[in-house]
């Protein structure tokens, strides 16, 4: 299935981050990484469906780092995330593929945990921050939390966060970004509501779908 077309080394990414890549294990791109990051490291936002366990999160993952600025010390990429468990999946996948750069730090946000920790985080400052629909809005309600830098916006599990009911807190957590970003849409399946995101919060997005291969 796999071909020269999935090496990593097609793309524009630093020497450091490839080594990285290779000590993770990180062969071969995985088909949905393979058609996702090409677009997405040229600046599209993108509508990417790929079934659950398809590495997903590399894909996002290595288009907002590729985005960010080490030395600007301001959240720049926000992922929004169904459940907290989802989240600390997601900080620590970042943080891996994120290891070979300046120090980058990355801060997760999900309710059921308490304030106080995540207003000290904040405080220190972030690159990234990973989180819930609505506690990250009650962050930017609060003032605790500012995306003025923000380049990235990644949903991800959009299908999920839509059942869940999260569709109007998205909308205002993206009506509090930059326009000029790049938005990047994560799911396993295509419902509905997803267009509706998609018409509201994101420019000309390409859509990649990756059928399940096996
Ligand atoms: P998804 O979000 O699509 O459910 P994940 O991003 O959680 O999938 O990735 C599933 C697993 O595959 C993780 O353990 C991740 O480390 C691993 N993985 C991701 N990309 C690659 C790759 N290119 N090569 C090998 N393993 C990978
Ligand atoms: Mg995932």
């Amino acid at each position: 299935m796999t071909g020269p077309a999935a090496d990593f080394a097609q793309l524009p990414l630093s020497p450091q981050t490839l080594a990285n890549l290779a000590q993770l294990g990180y062969a071969q791109m995985t088909p949905i990484q393979a058609a996702s990051l090409p677009p997405a490291l040229l600046g599209r936002d993108l509508i990417a469906q790929a079934k659950t366990g398809s590495g997903k999160t590399a894909a996002f993952g290595l288009a907002l780092l590729a985005n960010l600025n080490p030395r600007r010390f301001a959240v720049q990429a926000l992922v929004l995330c169904p459940t907290r468990e989802l989240a600390d999946q997601v900080t620590t996948e970042i943080r891996r593929l994120a290891r070979a750069e300046e120090n980058i730090k990355v801060v997760t946000l999900c309710g059921g945990v308490a304030m106080r920790g995540q207003l000290a985080s904040l405080e220190h400052g972030a690159h990234i921050v990973v989180g819930t629909p609505g506690r990250i809005m009650d962050h930017l309600e609060r003032g605790s939390l500012d995306l003025e830098a923000l380049n990235t916006l990644v949903l991800d599990e959009a299908d999920r966060m839509l059942d869940m009911g999260f569709f109007d807190d998205i909308a205002k957590v993206a009506r509090q970004c930059p326009a000029k970003r790049q938005t990047l849409l994560f799911s396993a399946t295509y419902p509905e509501g997803i267009e509706r995101l998609a018409a509201q919060f994101m420019k000309d997005p390409q859509q990649i779908t990756v059928q399940a291969q096996h």
